[in-house]
């Protein structure tokens, strides 16, 4: 049953002339699809309204070739052969009873387009792209001006025909040009888009009115704004932020407030809480009758009526919480908090946005899924038949394939050698900053608690006698793997010189409890969050630590899902020394020694012990043993052994949540090899 408290979540609110049936909010976000893939996105967008949001709002939408952000896949809508894509992610979003937002964006000079148009800009600075293209933009003249609000005009009146319900205005993280205008970091205009505030809002405010003059009647008018900005002592701060919604507080039909850039906005759990853009958003309502909405990662119904109640928000909005869980209002609407799947915070999702593949979720092995291989978050096909499934390992994979198999009815036992299931989940979860990580175990474990035909045996280690003992039809070997001491792995393939006498270590000693003191250097050949958490950890237990890695920078990854920069400022601030570009080249008693990947010299750093990460070992001894005794399986009842997880292929949690998850779906539906094994969209 749904606690009262919660009711106020589920009450209607008008935005212009719509409607929202609750206050939950799927503000934009990217997602890797795009144009590119407008099927796909319509299954994935259509689905969250099935899960019951109110309002399901698209990525950023290009209104023009010179907007263009190649080679990222965000949305078009340049011309009226676009619309057949916006139409089938419109009509999917009706489907499920919510209203479909569209986010117009005009980039600025951001990229070198795919279409070869100069970018334009407000003066002539260089591009802002991923690779700093030695390249400018032009300075916006007159006439540009006049082109860009045409441009945003007819992109609005396609939206609308499209069936849009809500036509946003966008002046948020950091690269659009309408935020460009009203900083006064970056803007040095003399004209009359430049100088006095009033000067710098004077874009926004035409495009408000424009876009509400063609297509107000018919769709609310939301407008997406930074509230913070970090540009030295020049960027956006809150007086001026308070001064912009003052004086457009009634324009826009909703304010949407976001942070001036997408990795400050979309911080990980490692370096925001639940909530964190509270601070920048307080007040900010008091200056408008009109709805607000903010995000902040909020998966907690308590949380959420705090928000409405205090008076800071009106809708809560959501991008992760809604890509981890697509039904989380359902669920807090019926009571279902036990259902709740909540984002863990660890954007391997925008890592599929930076990389220009669908997105994927460490938590929701069905992103991006739901029209290519027809999967819903919550719904699995029944089994086709009786058969006991054995499940060795419960880590990530083998805790959703013991989930998922039990939701098809199979009868599951999920056996662990250790006392505690969760496998790595439970280990490096520990970690200073990634105890949101836990999620992945306890949401699986607390779903797997409510299935009485699965069994779960911590404690239990199998060996090829005991499973053939077992008497199941199945079974998944999900034993995981293990990191490698000897530092094999990218720069080092056949691993590296280590002497008798030295102390090398690796994170699973640190997660069994071997406890390090002194001078200790942690050696990452992996560049993902583990390296970098290490040397936290070691750090704050007063270890000297240094971190030495043949990657230009420390967590090379993660500049993919947008903590890199957060993780190398803590490690300074922890007094970790870094060393980047340096590649091992011996370990003896006492000292590490590389070699400088830029200049060729030798360094010799004093280390009472190194930590490695550079590979992991799949742990393959079980699956080995049985295969060796294939020719008693059948007597012993067994069908077949499957190795899913890291004991398969290595990989982070993402890949092992989503192993498991298809070991659960194709179990008695294998995929035919040679056939392709998801739908594509086609170019028309
Ligand atoms: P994955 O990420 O693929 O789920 P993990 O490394 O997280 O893999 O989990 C693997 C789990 O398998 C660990 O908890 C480990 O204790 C367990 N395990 C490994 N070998 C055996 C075995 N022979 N019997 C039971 N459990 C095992
Ligand atoms: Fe949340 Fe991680 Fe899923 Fe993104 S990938 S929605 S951050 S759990």
């Amino acid at each position: 049953m749904r606690d009262p408290r919660h009711s106020i979540l589920f009450e209607p609110v008008k935005i212009g002339p719509k409607l929202a049936r609750n206050r939950f909010y799927q503000v934009p976000h990217c997602n890797g699809m795009g144009h590119r893939e407008p099927s796909a996105l319509a299954g994935m967008r259509g689905m969250k309204a099935k899960g019951g949001w109110a309002v399901i709002c698209t990525e950023e939408v290009e209104i023009h070739p010179s907007s263009e952000v190649a080679p990222s896949i965000e949305g078009r809508i340049w011309e009226d052969r676009d619309l057949f894509a916006h139409e089938r992610v419109v009509n999917a979003i009706h489907e499920g009873g919510a209203l479909a937002g569209i986010e117009l964006v005009f980039n600025g000079p951001r990229t070198n387009t795919a279409s070869r148009l100069p970018p334009l800009g407000l003066n002539s600075m260089p591009v802002a792209s991923e690779w700093l293209e030695p390249l400018q933009g032009r300075a916006m003249d007159r006439e540009d001006f006049r082109a860009l609000r045409r441009w945003h005009r007819n992109a609005a009146l396609r939206a609308r025909k499209a069936g849009y319900d809500l036509i946003y205005v966008y002046a948020g993280h950091g690269l659009t040009l309408t935020q460009q205008l009203l900083s006064r970091a970056t803007n040095d205009r003399t004209d009359e888009y430049g100088g006095s505030l009033e000067n710098r809002v004077r874009l926004i405010r035409e495009l408000l009115e424009e876009t509400r003059d063609a297509v107000g009647a018919d769709c609310a008018v939301p407008m997406r704004m930074a509230v913070e900005e970090s540009q030295l002592e020049l960027g956006l701060e809150k007086a001026e932020i308070e001064d912009i919604v003052g004086m457009l507080a009634e324009l826009p039909d909703l304010w949407d407030f976001c942070m001036g850039s997408w990795s400050r906005d979309s911080r990980t759990a490692r370096f925001s809480a639940e909530g964190f853009q509270e601070p920048f958003v307080k007040g900010l309502k008091r200056l408008t009758t009109k709805p607000v909405v903010g995000v902040g990662r909020f998966t907690s119904p308590d949380a959420m009526v705090e928000q409405i109640r205090s008076g800071t928000l009106d809708f809560i909005g959501a991008a992760r919480p809604s890509i981890a869980d697509p039904f989380l209002p359902k669920k807090i609407e019926e009571g279902h908090y036990d259902d709740l799947r909540e984002c863990i915070g660890c954007n391997i999702c925008v890592a599929g946005d930076m990389q220009s593949v669908p997105l994927r979720c460490t938590q929701n092995p069905t992103m991006g899924e739901e029209w290519r291989r027809g999967w819903h978050p919550e719904v699995i096909q029944p089994k086709k038949r009786d058969a006991r499934v054995l499940i060795v390992g419960a880590g990530p994979a083998g805790l959703e394939a013991a989930h998922q198999l039990g939701k098809r009815g199979y009868e599951v036992a999920l056996t662990d050698s250790r006392n505690t299931l969760g496998g790595r989940v439970s280990r490096e979860s520990r970690l200073p900053g990634l105890g949101t990580w836990q999620r992945v175990a306890d949401y699986r474990l607390g779903q797997i608690a409510k299935l009485d035909h699965v069994e779960t045996y911590p404690a239990s280690t199998m060996t090829a006698d005991d499973v053939l003992a077992f008497g199941a039809t199945h079974v998944a070997i999900a034993t995981g793997a293990r990191y490698r001491a000897d530092a094999r792995g990218r720069a080092h393939p056949r691993g590296l010189m280590i002497s008798e006498g030295a102390s090398v270590l690796t994170p699973d000693d640190i997660f069994d409890g071997v406890q390090l003191s002194g001078q200790v250097v942690v050696y990452d050949d992996e560049h993902y969050a583990l390296g970098s958490a290490i040397a936290e950890k070691l750090a704050g237990e007063g270890c000297s630590v240094t971190l030495v890695t043949p990657a230009p920078l420390v967590s090379y990854w993660n500049q993919l899902n947008l903590e890199q920069g957060f993780i190398e400022r803590r490690l300074v601030e922890k007094g970790v020394r870094i060393i980047a570009r340096a590649t091992a080249t011996e370990i003896v008693a006492g000292r590490f020694s590389a070699q400088d990947d830029v200049t060729g010299a030798r360094l010799d750093i004093s280390a009472d012990q190194v930590v490695v990460l550079a590979s992991r070992e799949p742990q393959l001894g079980l699956i080995n043993a049985l295969k060796e005794r294939q020719a008693e399986w059948a007597d012993a009842g067994l069908e077949s052994v499957t190795l899913i997880g890291d004991a398969h292929n290595p990989g982070m949690i993402v890949h092992a949540t989503y192993a498991g998850h298809r070991y659960a779906r194709e179990l008695d539906e294998p995929m035919d090899a040679d056939a392709v094994p998801f739908l594509r969209d086609m170019p028309r």
